[in-house]
């Protein structure tokens, strides 16, 4: 056992009341671990209280003076021992134990040494436990407080104390010596190794106070030796015992070895130090004593112990005493003897003054040589700062001063105090200034300049450069005059500086007395920055008796100090905007932001993730106060994020000019968030109520309830077929959610059904997570409240999903796990569990056929005659067509204020508005636990045919991205814009805003034609022009006609007498059975990816380089199903040529005949590229041709050679200018060093030409003429928008949305695959491939948005960290890839990847592609067609082998 674990359940089985202090970063608190384990199996249990580094513990334990014993645990640290040390006199005498675990050096620790009573040390775990409880006995007895140390690496078998013997133990009565039967120096005291035996001990004391306190321990000892049946030592002796030398040591040094002509001695006993302990301890054989101590930072000339050892010596009485030295070390791991005899030797030769080393080299007098510790997520606030103030940027209390200035330079009381000093410099600067003004004999040039910096002081930017033009003079001999002379000398603070402290959340505990309140109260100009770092899913956990301040809202009550809450993970630009701010106010500004990390090594994605939930609940608003826009008339407060925290708008409802504002803005105020909560438990409240009373009305039929938990809706949709059959037969049947019904109305059912799939590695669905959490606390708990509940559970899964033999157990886990639980609840099992598998026969419906009927035979309906017929389920055909043509309901779903969301129907309409609804998946679990509905938002997608934008209309998108959105906004895989996070209310001004860009949204999702696609070719200006409008044409003719759009988000009216005179010529009321894509590529460039589109139009070129017609190719599409062999990726076949003319005609009548016969049944088999395989390709081309009149001309030659975009500058034909940036994923956006959104902004506002999207999701900036061609490169150049350094890799990448934001997606994708890219070009460098080109590609889940199977290595998410792995897709766009491995995560892709691409650069053959090298070496099989995609999968030949 550990000596932290054996003090840490001491701690917490002894106190009333137990204070933990965090560590600095990055280390964790090693006590914590323990109480937990300790908590689950005690009755006894501790007020247990967790601060954070740097917290004032002193205050929070002067808190709990009246408890009987106190312990606090923490490891050796300055910033945290330090913060004790102003109340040691008061903590001195209180019943507490500081235990302290110290690694190798004491000298934090013994700072506190001098003013505590009793001082403890322990080198073992076993000591460690037996001191904890000396320690708990003695502090508890005297009321008074005693430090134990102990050696934090100690680790040894040891026998404890029983748990339930602590508390009884600390109340038993005193033993002393005489009612242990002994006295003074009888019965066999053993006085030569200080040990306080179960047979008694005692030692002569001297001085009173110290005999008092000696005796009070050893009282203590004796009662604990008694109680624990072994010795108690006050020291330990070992080696010869008549030596010449004796070596003291204080620390964990222990010798296993003998040095001849030494003995050692190890302190325990720190304080009091008993003067006849020590003479007895030391041989009267001993002429030298050294005192060696762990010590490595001691900063003053003489260590403690050896000051009390030297004057016990010198004042003993005899007449020949040893000499005694002093001496420190460190890590003693790895001394020999050979070091005890060097500092033998250099005892031997040094003065009695020099302090000795054992195995420590440096110097101990020294201040400490390393800086401070900045975890590594604070960087993201600090090089915001630096970005923004630059050279002007004064961190009052940088750790780098630690080197400096020790480690109170970190401090908020050094950091004011220093800018106090310069406040005052710069005000002694200023007279000095007006002093030199008001001299007649100053020259006009310098008298300029200052009267100048008069006015421009608080200026940075002019004050630096007048600070340089007055230094030039005043050295010029300008200084001669005396205040010319205190300027000069005072010439550092000429220019304007911007002052920060940065802090904690540590200094939002007692507020009141910090430096922070002296920097708030001061009403200097000094700016500050508080970190808080506490994750939002761990608020909890800190301590729970006791919530920190907040220090927004303390600083807000102060009335004239700018204060804002930010979060850099949640809006960047508003940070920027606070920190500025404060910059600018004239007085003392505090900055909160939030920073939520665990460890140090917590992934971004987690910080990010644990903001959003703080943003998003109102844990965090964000929010600026800005005391002097009051003054100028203005609101001072401003909202920067919906919800607000229940303090906050109690101060804002006590500003009374505030509470209007929030009564003015309802948004503000928290109907959003609690309101709607309320709204949806009592409307759940009010179902169950009512199907309760149906279930008791009918009478007739026993009640069935179905239950299910569904994230796909493939769960829901049978539960709710299962309750029509139940209904069929006359039950009175209630179907809904599971998260619908708690555990207390769930005992009130009779016989329950639950229907459930399983989502990612066997976890629950979204919608049962609830419920299953409840009944596992229940059967935690070991209740049984299910007695009279009969239930059966079906199951649905894929067997295949998880493929490997060790991953079997997820295959329906969630069924099982349920069926198993309920039963231990006390539930009744009426029919075993049934299972439904993907893979069989007739997929989930195989196992279905075997259950249900056992359910109608033991509900005693099964007899029963089916008179009525089963309703059809809702389909998407039915929403189409009963829509009126793509009307629903939406416009009064646009109206219900009630709710962020739209009714299930019209989000399948809205998709042909170019519009989806989603939810916030980072926080869905959150706000499922507030009570709340998800966070629901929308995308919209625009129509923009060729992806081409003007300059106006790129800044019409920027400000509605930043008005309507999210703040940022996306190019996507179609060569469009979409943005992200539209609240409903936003929702159809955003669409306006659009139009009136004169863009739509039209069509740009749905059943329809998306938009049309076309290769960006930049340089191709005149054949660019030419295919650009064929595409425009193609999709204007293959509009839906519908005015539904423009009715109900342009207001447009009804033609008159409302009666709706839609027709759909091309599309019919049912519109398509799926999507329908096209794409028109330009050879040799294919970045369009042609043969992934539903129809492909590839230009041909005559000899005069005119555009001639296109070969056409149909049947290409992306979307699988993971597992499901009628599902596969399929890429288009080339049918013949048509020319330009004839292009548009053609593309409708494919269109026409994938309408009438593609699988409206079934919607994974809808798409175009299941038609043309069913009906096979010359059949199908036959019906095109012959809706067409004609037949197609043969094909003709064509060559493509890459499908990535081509970066950088290019010159057109027509001379003009062209630039490819690299925007990783497509994300529009401002982050730290890269405003590529500001960048893209200001050059829309100069650029002549225009912006062409590329499918790759990059950005061409095209046709720049000559003349401005330098003002954007020196754009480019400063926001680094030219940086085009990245590896052939990353350039070559592309991943999908995915989370949060996709409803689809079971991965990561745009936010993990640039972290991995970052692991794999390592790989890719270290083999010399920097430069070349491999086409990785990731999306969130199979229905490949992305393209990802047709990229030479691909992962598609399966489920959270998890993906399938692709392999083999040809270059240019040309082959399909194949799964090479069916489930990875991060480490098993590197172990795959670092090999073969090693491999690939050892054996590549000459201009050799990945996809093409990694058949060829026979990892995987080429893909000859879309039907056979799933043949030969995972690998080939021995690379199989390898592997399986
Ligand atoms: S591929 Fe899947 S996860 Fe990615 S955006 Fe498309 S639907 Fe969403």
């Amino acid at each position: 056992m550990s000596s932290i674990s054996a003090v840490a359940r001491i701690a917490y089985l002894a106190s009333d009341v137990l204070v933990n202090s965090q560590p600095p970063r990055p280390s964790s608190s090693t006590f914590t671990t323990t109480f937990e384990a300790v908590s689950w199996h005690n009755v006894h249990k501790p007020t247990l209280i967790s601060l954070p580094s740097g917290a004032d513990a002193g205050s929070v334990l002067l808190r709990h003076r009246n408890a009987s014993l106190i312990s606090y645990t923490t490891a050796a640290h300055s910033q945290v021992l330090n913060r004790l040390l102003p109340h040691l006199s008061e903590l001195s005498a209180l019943p507490l134990v500081l235990h302290i675990a110290v690694e190798d050096d004491l000298s934090d620790a013994f700072t506190l040494r001098s003013t505590l009573p009793f001082v403890l040390y322990s080198r073992t775990a076993e000591q460690a436990h037996d001191h904890a409880l000396l320690a708990s006995r003695l502090a508890r007895d005297e009321k008074k407080a005693v430090l134990h140390l102990f050696n934090a690496a100690s680790e040894d078998a040891l026998r404890e104390v029983d748990a339930d013997k602590v508390q009884p133990f600390l109340l038993t009565d005193r033993k002393s010596r005489s009612q242990n039967g002994y006295t003074n120096g009888a019965n066999g005291v053993n006085k030569t190794d200080g040990a306080i035996g179960v047979n008694g001990d005692s030692a002569e004391t001297e001085s009173s106070t110290q005999s008092a306190l000696y005796k009070a321990y050893e009282t203590a000892a004796l009662t604990t030796v008694a109680f624990l049946r072994r010795p108690i030592r006050t020291y330990t002796r070992y080696g010869p015992f008549d030596t010449p030398t004796v070596i003291l040591t204080v620390g964990s040094a222990h010798f296993d070895f003998e040095v001849e002509g030494v003995s050692f001695i190890e302190l325990s006993l720190l304080n009091p130090i008993v003067p006849q302990q020590i003479l007895n301890a030391i041989p009267p054989s001993a002429t030298r004593v050294i005192v060696l101590e762990q010590l490595s930072r001691w900063q003053t000339k003489w260590t403690p112990i050896y000051l009390d050892v030297l004057s016990i010596v010198q004042n003993s009485e005899g007449d020949v005493r040893p000499i005694v030295q002093s001496g420190v070390y460190g890590d003693v791991n790895s001394v020999q003897v050979v070091d005890i005899l060097k500092l033998l030797q250099q005892a031997a030769s040094s003065s009695l003054s020099t302090r000795l080393h054992l195995g420590y080299d440096a110097d101990a007098s020294g201040v400490i040589s390393s800086p401070a510790h900045v975890p590594k997520h604070e960087f993201a606030y600090l090089k915001l700062l630096n970005q923004l103030f630059g050279e002007h940027l004064e961190i009052a209390n940088s750790p780098d001063l630690v080197q400096t200035q020790g480690e109170l330079a970190t401090s908020p009381e050094f950091a004011l105090g220093r800018i106090r000093g310069e406040l005052d410099a710069r005000a002694q600067l200023l007279s000095a200034v007006q002093d030199l003004l008001r001299d007649e004999k100053v020259s006009p040039e310098l008298h300029t300049l200052l009267t100048q910096w008069v006015h421009d002081k608080d200026d940075a930017a002019k004050s630096q450069q007048l600070s340089d033009q007055i230094v030039q003079l005043l050295e010029g001999g300008e200084s001669a005059r005396p205040a010319g002379q205190r300027v000069y000398q005072l010439r550092s603070h000429l220019p304007a500086r911007s002052r920060w402290i940065i802090g904690s959340d540590a200094w939002s505990y007692d507020l009141g007395a910090s430096g922070l309140h002296h920097a708030i109260a001061s009403k200097l100009n000094v700016n500050i920055l508080i970190l808080d770092t506490t994750p939002y899913t761990a608020r909890n956990a800190s301590d729970p008796n006791r919530r920190k301040q907040d220090v927004g809202l303390y600083a807000m009550n102060h009335g004239d100090v700018y204060v804002a809450s930010v979060a850099v993970y949640s809006s960047y630009s508003q940070v920027l905007q606070a920190l500025a701010e404060a910059d600018k106010f004239n007085g003392p500004s505090v900055v909160v932001a939030y920073l939520p990390y665990k460890s140090e090594d917590a992934p971004a994605l987690d910080v990010l993730k644990e903001t959003k939930m703080a943003v998003d609940a109102g844990y965090w608003p964000l929010y600026r106060w800005n005391p002097s826009k009051e003054q100028e008339g203005k609101e001072p407060f401003i909202l920067d994020s919906d919800a607000i925290k229940n303090d906050l708008q109690r101060f804002l409802d006590r500003q009374s000019h505030l509470s209007q504002l929030v009564r003015s803005q309802p948004q503000l105020a928290t109907e959003l968030v609690s309101n709607l909560g309320d709204t949806l438990k009592q409307a759940r409240k009010q179902k169950a109520q009512q199907s309760y009373a149906e279930l008791l009305t009918a009478i007739d039929a026993p009640p069935l309830l179905v239950l299910y938990a569904s994230d796909g809706g493939k769960a829901e949709k049978v539960a709710k077929r299962l309750a029509t059959r139940g209904k069929l037969r006359g039950l009175s049947t209630n179907v809904s959610s599971m998260d619908s019904i708690s555990l207390d109305d769930l005992q009130k059912e009779e016989f329950v059904a639950f229907v459930t799939s399983v989502a990612g590695q066997g976890e629950f669905p979204q919608n049962g997570r609830t419920l299953w959490k409840a009944l596992s606390a229940a059967a935690a708990r070991g209740e049984r409240p299910l007695n009279y509940v009969r239930f059966s559970v079906f199951g649905m899964g894929d067997s295949h999903y998880w493929p490997r033999p060790e991953d079997a157990h997820y295959y329906n886990k969630a069924g099982k796990d349920l069926n198993a639980r309920l039963e231990k609840l006390g539930a009744q099992r009426v029919v075993e569990l049934g299972l439904g598998d993907d893979q069989d026969a007739d997929g989930p419906e195989t196992g279905y056929k075997l259950w249900e009927p056992q359910l109608w035979k033991v509900l005693g309906v099964d007899a029963v005659e089916l008179h009525e017929a089963e309703p059809e389920p809702i389909t998407n055909e039915h929403i189409k067509v009963a829509s009126q043509y793509l009307r629903g309901t939406i416009v009064e779903g646009l109206e219900d204020q009630s709710t962020g969301a739209l009714a299930p129907s019209d989000t399948q309409l809205t998709k042909f508005h170019g519009i989806y609804q989603q939810d916030d998946r980072d926080i869905r679990d959150e706000r499922q636990a507030q009570g709340v509905e998800p966070a629901f938002s929308f995308m919209i997608r625009v129509r923009m045919p060729g992806g081409v934008c003007s300059p106006k209309q790129w800044l019409q998108m920027d400000q509605i991205a930043d008005e309507h959105g999210c703040g940022t906004f996306k190019i996507t895989t179609r060569q469009t814009f979409q943005f992200h996070g539209v609240i409903k209310r936003h929702l159809k001004t955003a669409i306006q805003d659009i139009n009136r860009a004169l863009l739509d949204t039209l069509a740009a999702c749905g059943d329809v034609n998306r938009n049309v696609t076309v290769s960006a070719i930049p340089s191709l200006s005149k054949l660019h022009a030419q295919v650009y409008k064929f595409a425009g044409d193609v999709s204007t003719h293959l509009l839906p006609r519908t005015t539904a759009y423009h009715e109900i988000w342009l207001d447009k009216k009804l033609v008159a007498g409302e009666a709706l005179k839609d027709v759909e010529p091309l599309y019919g009321e049912f519109y398509l059975p799926r999507k329908f894509k096209i794409a028109v590529a330009v050879p040799p460039h294919n970045d369009v990816d042609l043969f992934a589109n539903d129809l492909g139009f590839i230009a041909i070129v005559d000899e005069k380089g005119q555009l001639a017609g296109f070969n056409v190719t149909a049947g290409g599409g992306m979307g699988v199903t993971h597992g499901n062999k009628k599902t596969y990726p399929r890429l288009g076949d080339v049918l013949g040529f048509c020319t330009v003319e004839q292009g548009k005609m053609i593309a409708e009548k494919i269109m026409l005949v994938q309408r009438d016969n593609g699988n409206r049944a079934d919607r994974k088999n809808a798409r175009l590229k299941y038609t043309i395989d069913r009906m096979g390709l010359e059949n199908f081309k036959a019906e095109v041709e012959k809706l067409l009149g004609y037949k197609l001309q043969p094909a003709r030659p064509f060559t493509f050679d890459r499908n990535v975009d081509d970066f950088g500058w290019t010159t057109g034909e027509d001379g003009k200018h062209h630039f490819t940036c690299f925007i990783e994923n497509g994300r529009i956006q401002d982050e730290s060093g890269k405003h590529f959104k500001t960048c893209l902004r200001e050059i829309a506002k100069i650029h002549k030409g225009s912006f062409r999207m590329t499918t790759n999701q990059h950005l061409v900036i095209t046709d720049i003429p000559t003349e401005n061609l330098e003002e954007i490169k020196q754009l480019l150049v400063e926001y680094k928008l030219d940086n085009l350094s990245q590896t052939g890799l990353r350039l070559s990448s592309s991943a999908c949305v995915a989370f949060p934001t996709c409803g689809l997606a079971m991965a990561e994708s745009e936010r993990y695959l640039p972290i991995l890219i970052d692991k794999v070009e390592k790989i890719c460098e270290k083999n010399g491939l920097r430069n070349d080109s491999i086409v990785m590609r990731m999306t969130g889940c199979p229905n490949g948005c992305a393209r990802p199977y047709i990229a030479e290595v691909a992962f598609v998410g399966k489920a959270l960290g998890t993906y399938s792995m692709l392999l083999g897709g040809g270059y240019y766009g040309q082959r399909l890839n194949k799964i090479y491995r069916d489930t990875v995560s991060e480490p098993e892709i590197l172990a795959i990847l670092e090999p073969m691409i090693k491999h690939y650069a050892l054996e590549r053959l000459d201009g050799e592609h990945f996809g093409d090298f990694v058949i060829r070496a026979g990892y995987i099989a080429p893909t000859t067609s879309g039907a056979a995609w799933w043949d030969r999968a995972g690998g080939e030949g021995i690379h199989r082998e390898a592997t399986a």
